[in-house]
């Protein structure tokens, strides 16, 4: 039993090269997959740019959907042969103070997929049975791994909003998470804003579900919100915390602005602005596990699918380089040779 599999590591920041990997089985309470797709998500710079502390080498990937092969000891619930998919949390720990209040997103023993475990962009990884997701059988496996970030982000942040069908609900940026976040808002039955630079985007952000559009570089973002009667929810999916803060006063009184994308900049808010409305400026890291399994059957219900691009695995340095270069439209795939459409599933 000398078997191998192919895998895109990195050997230091932003040093990817491919290798093979021996075949190992499951732990204790893990299983093995093989890859069929696997997202590039901006958050894989947190490990190709060495942004959290990383022990090398180190395979990236968390948007990650493939077959389970083999069952380590204690696993239950889940089988051989079944489609799953894994995402930026690695799993819950099941006994620290977190879990046992039922807050599974911020389990203190939760390592994050590729940063402190390795991840999807390898045709086969092993994960903690915990943090698995199923995936409904009418999604591709390449059309659902952005699902598991991107798609549980916007989802999660939405549906756990106080927001409720008929109120004005924003998302901010049209790019990997907004694509998304506009199509879940208008399926949750809001009356949905989209808010991005440039003109160009209004069509697209109209077909993807939105019934209005502001372009935030000729148009005060936060005035033509409150023409609307002002916003109960902005969805914040860019990065910048200056875009939070342009668009702060659009919120009606009670309303709460969550970020989603993940930037070093400090969010400057007055304090006028946050008292006078009592409005609210709130993060939202991902989703629990049920709530991964609720995103997907939700998008195969409502056809809520993301825009990619797929790329064969071991052009994962190019797709990456491509996505962080912002021409992505709007999601970057890597495709295993088991994902990809010609080939038979193992089972
Ligand atoms: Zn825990
Ligand atoms: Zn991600």
């Amino acid at each position: 039993m000398n078997e191998t599999y192919k895998a895109i590591e990195l050997s230091g920041p932003g040093k990817f090269s491919e290798v093979r990997k021996p075949l190992l089985g499951p732990g204790p309470n893990e299983v093995r997959i093989r890859v069929e797709a696997c997202g590039v998500c901006h958050s894989d710079a947190a490990t190709v740019e060495a942004l959290f502390p990383i022990e090398w080498p180190r395979v990236p990937g968390h948007e990650v959907v493939g077959r389970i092969d083999a069952l380590g000891s204690g696993v239950q619930g889940w089988a051989v042969g079944q489609r799953v998919g894994v995402g930026f949390l690695s799993g819950f720990c099941a006994y620290c103070e977190f879990c046992r209040n039922g807050d599974l997103v911020n389990c203190r023993n939760q390592g994050f997929t590729g940063i402190h475990r390795d991840g999807g962009y390898a045709e086969v990884m092993i994960a903690k049975a915990s943090g698995l997701v199923s995936i409904p059988d009418d999604l591709s496996s390449a059309a659902a791994a952005p699902l598991l970030c991107a798609g549980v982000t916007t989802f999660s942040a939405l549906r756990n909003s106080p927001a409720r069908a008929g109120d004005v609900v924003a998302v901010l940026g049209i790019g990997g998470l907004g694509h998304l976040g506009v199509q879940y808002a208008r399926h949750m039955g809001f009356e949905v804003v989209a808010i991005a630079r440039g003109a160009g985007t209004a069509e697209l952000a109209k077909k993807l579900g939105a019934h209005h559009y502001i372009d935030s570089s000729t148009t005060d973002p936060a005035s033509a919100l409150q023409a609307l009667g002002g916003a109960k929810v902005i969805l914040i999916t860019a990065s910048g915390g200056k875009t939070l803060a342009a668009t702060f006063k659009g919120l009606r009184p009670g309303g709460v602005s969550i970020a989603v994308g993940v930037g070093p900049e400090p969010i400057e808010i007055a304090g006028m602005d946050l008292i006078f409305g009592e409005r609210k400026v709130a993060g939202s890291l991902t989703g629990n596990p049920a709530t991964g399994d609720t995103t997907l059957r939700f998008s195969a219900l409502s056809g809520v699918s993301p825009m990619i691009e797929t790329v064969p695995l071991d052009q994962a340095a190019a797709a990456y380089a491509k996505m962080m270069a912002g021409k992505a439209r709007f999601r970057m795939v890597l495709v295993t040779e088991a994902g990809a459409p010609q080939s038979t599933p193992l089972m």
